[in-house]
């Protein structure tokens, strides 16, 4: 067991680097000692309000999830049927907090996106939230979990632990943020939107502000499972086709409610057609004529930059990364269109440097709105312009192409 967690905890980690991650912590729950300490804290801030009690219970028990579930309800997730369990368990009353958790979610003071998930989760708190079961006895979890403050016989519940982590972590972090925003998958909503605040309730904590969810990815149209074998490796991915397709594809291509489809050929035509034909000749032209002129002229950019920074912010501000990327994308095909119709190669003096100037300028603002999409090439772009050099931005990745040179 300690061998399996070990090599998925190094899994993750090894994931910053890859992807181009800026991680503020990593938080290991089952061996980090801020963790341990921060749960017993939150668990004795809830006993103190009386919002534990000893029950015997019988219930029907989903393995894959940690959780329990009503005799009429299954499990989206896992195809095996709920195991039966019965044990004796602290319960926490969850029902004390069901009008305030319904006000925080209705008023929006806790915000769900997308629209369809606040529905769902206001349908399942509407029904009625019962009391739930927070401990295990420690004899059936193998040694694994943080022992019940006071009752050393049980364990903490796996998801009180983990969601306590947004916490224990380093808790002015999340108490003096100016803003709490979860982004998870689907199948835990239930556990971040209800169950969580009023876990914070409880404990009179700080509430999260706004809770992003997203759907999953399918994969060559089939559902991406260890057991039907068509997994795939972000890093095998990011070896062969670089951080940034693969960053790419994720931000442009995948929609904010409802299953997205992976394949390579989507990822390749997307790179192809944004970052190697879009982006990567716009640079490689303006520079070769550059070169032949040896001057760049500071000018102002292109007018299609003027708001580029607010469109972005908004759509961000929706959790809509296409659309911010989209705005992007739309000034490249502006400066494009730009090029083709000055024809600055046709052109020279004062004409063409101020054609050169323009798309120079246009390109270094680009740079700069692409840095927190693609830190890489936004760099390697700034770089590219403040030397004046033309070199091939983007590979092409199709098939046929020079694949795997990134300089010309
Ligand atoms: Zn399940």
């Amino acid at each position: 067991m300690q061998n399996f967690v070990d090599q998925g905890a190094a899994r993750f980690a090894a994931l910053q680097k890859p992807l181009g991650l800026a991680v503020d912590d990593f938080l290991r729950t089952s061996t980090d000692h801020r963790h341990l300490n921060g749960v017993r804290r939150l668990w004795q801030a809830s006993s103190r309000r009386g919002d534990f009690y000893l029950r015997d219970y019988t219930g029907r028990y989903c393995l894959g999830c940690e959780q329990f579930y009503a005799d009429d309800e299954h499990c989206a997730e896992h195809p095996a049927p709920p195991e039966v369990v019965t044990e004796q368990n602290w319960f926490f009353r969850l029902s004390r907090y069901s009008s305030e958790i319904l006000e925080l979610l209705e008023s929006g003071r806790i915000r769900i996106e997308p629209a369809a998930r606040l529905r769902e989760v206001l349908g399942f708190v509407r029904a009625g939230l019962s009391d739930i079961s927070v401990s295990r006895p420690a004899a059936r979890s193998d040694g694994w979990g943080i022992p019940v403050p006071g009752d050393p016989g049980q364990v903490i519940y796996v998801w009180w632990d983990a969601l306590a982590n947004y916490l224990t972590a380093d808790p002015a972090r999340w108490t003096e943020a100016a803003e709490r925003v979860h982004v998870i998958g689907k199948g835990i909503l239930r556990f971040h939107a209800v169950y969580w605040p009023a876990l914070l309730l409880s404990a009179g904590e700080r509430l999260p502000d706004t809770i992003f969810v997203h759907d999953y990815l399918t994969l060559d149209g089939a559902k991406i499972s260890k057991s039907a074998g068509n997994t795939v490796h972000p890093t095998d991915l990011i070896d062969r086709y670089g951080t940034d397709a693969v960053r790419w594809w994720l931000l442009r291509e995948v929609a904010p409610l409802g299953d997205t489809d992976f394949t390579e050929a989507r990822l390749i035509a997307r790179a192809d057609q944004e970052l190697a034909n879009g982006l990567g000749n716009l640079v490689h032209r303006v520079l070769s004529l550059a070169r032949r002129t040896g001057r760049i002229v500071p000018l102002s950019p292109l007018r299609t930059v003027t708001g580029l920074g607010e469109r972005i912010d908004a759509a961000l501000a929706d959790f809509d990364f296409r659309a911010a990327t989209g705005a992007v994308v739309d000034v490249i095909a502006d400066a494009n269109r730009f090029v083709e119709q000055t024809r600055p190669w046709t052109l020279s003096g004062d004409e063409l440097d101020q054609a050169l100037g323009t798309v120079v300028s246009t390109c270094r603002e680009l740079a700069t709105e692409f840095s927190p999409f693609l830190p890489d090439g936004a760099a390697r772009l700034h770089a590219q312009l403040d030397r004046g050099e033309p070199a091939r931005l983007y590979p092409r990745l199709a098939e046929g192409s020079n694949r795997g040179t990134s300089r010309t």
